[in-house]
């Protein structure tokens, strides 16, 4: 692979705004595009343009390609493959990106599948060198070891990234790219498929994006206490989350679970209420900014990467900080 041409971005957007995860992509794609010398699109898929394309035209990308339909209100996954695959023909890309999301998974399979590309999934690391071209680095065995692949075949090649493994500090100011629109056409096929409705999940913050994470252990002794979390979590506008032996326990849902084998998180503030701070769950959120452990053993390893620290009971203190909070909140 001397040179990469093209690297696509799927943009995934939401109520109209992009999700914080694509933003990643890109920065991703641009790390990649500046050892390779390719250029970064960014494929926005949509019934309509609007605001959200004109930011991502302004998020570091060279172009945004805007595939435009009434057909794409909502995502479906054979109408997303087909409206992107419809649009290659000869100007085939050398690399697509995707979150490692619900939907980026579904389309980075299909790709795959359609293109008969190489697919590598929930990246963590991604690196270019002319003699071996794109190489990724993704968790196997449960988390207990990072593998590290080059790809074999023809192009493009398709790859999903971690949310929050690519995050960039710095927020940088960039021009607005130039933006081409493509209408697909559709076969029968296509359209075929016909949602009925979406369902969302009414109040639940997804832990990827969330930029407080109040988030409990073992020591929070039983699910009847994960509401002092919750409480805490309404006043601060958090996501709640969880350690692994929580989710093992059924106390709360799997994507509750920060770590090694559940999500990667780096929230502005991460509050880790009777975690001890196995190296497992670190793995997954040692990068917030700021870490708050309330724990009883004054000795546990979580107050070792903690800013701030409190020992005590947690289900005594959580009431404490929601009261707290809630009263400054008010004022
Ligand atoms: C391959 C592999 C993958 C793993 N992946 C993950 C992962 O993704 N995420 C993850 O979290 N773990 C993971 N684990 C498990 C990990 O090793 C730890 O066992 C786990 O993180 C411990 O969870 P915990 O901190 O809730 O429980 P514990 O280690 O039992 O800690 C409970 C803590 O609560 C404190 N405590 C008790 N009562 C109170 C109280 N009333 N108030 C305040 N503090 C109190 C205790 O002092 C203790 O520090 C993995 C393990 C393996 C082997």
């Amino acid at each position: 692979m001397p040179g990469l041409k093209d690297i696509w971005v799927v943009i995934e957007h939401s109520d109209g705004t992009m999700k914080p995860v694509s933003m990643e992509a890109v920065h991703a794609a641009r790390q990649l595009s500046s050892k390779s010398g390719g250029q970064v699109t960014a494929v926005y898929l949509s019934d309509q343009g609007g605001d959200d394309v004109k930011a991502v035209s302004r998020s570091g990308v060279d172009q945004v390609l805007l595939i435009v339909d009434p057909q794409l209100k909502t995502y479906i996954s054979s109408r997303y493959l087909d409206a992107l695959v419809g649009y290659m023909g000869d100007s085939s890309p050398s690399a697509i990106l995707l979150p490692a999301t619900n939907h980026g998974k579904e389309l980075a399979a299909g790709l795959a599948a359609k293109l008969g590309s190489g697919l590598a999934t929930d990246c963590v690391g991604l690196d270019y060198s002319e003699s071996s071209g794109i190489k990724v680095e993704r968790p196997v065995y449960g988390g207990k070891a990072l593998s590290s692949l080059e790809f074999s075949g023809s192009e493009p090649v398709i790859i999903t990234l971690r949310p929050n493994a690519f995050r960039s500090d710095t927020a940088g100011e960039f021009n607005e790219a130039p933006i081409v629109e493509y209408s697909p056409k559709w076969s029968e096929k296509s359209l075929l498929l016909h949602l009925q409705e979406v369902v969302k999940g009414v109040g639940v913050l997804d832990i990827t994006e969330a930029r407080i994470i109040v988030s409990g252990g073992l020591g929070m002794q039983g699910p009847e206490n994960f509401h002092l979390l919750e409480e805490l979590a309404e006043v601060l506008g958090a996501a709640v989350g969880a350690s692994r032996p929580v989710v093992d326990n059924g106390w709360r849902d799997y994507s509750n679970q920060v770590g090694q084998t559940g999500r990667t998180v780096a929230p502005d503030l991460y509050i880790a209420c009777g975690i001890s701070g196995a190296v497992q769950h670190l793995a997954g959120m040692s990068s917030s900014k700021c870490i708050v452990a309330i724990n009883k053993d004054p000795h546990a390893p979580i107050f070792e990467v903690a800013d701030y620290g409190i020992v005590g009971d947690a289900l005594k203190i959580l009431p404490i900080l929601t009261r707290e909070f809630k009263k400054s909140v008010q004022t």
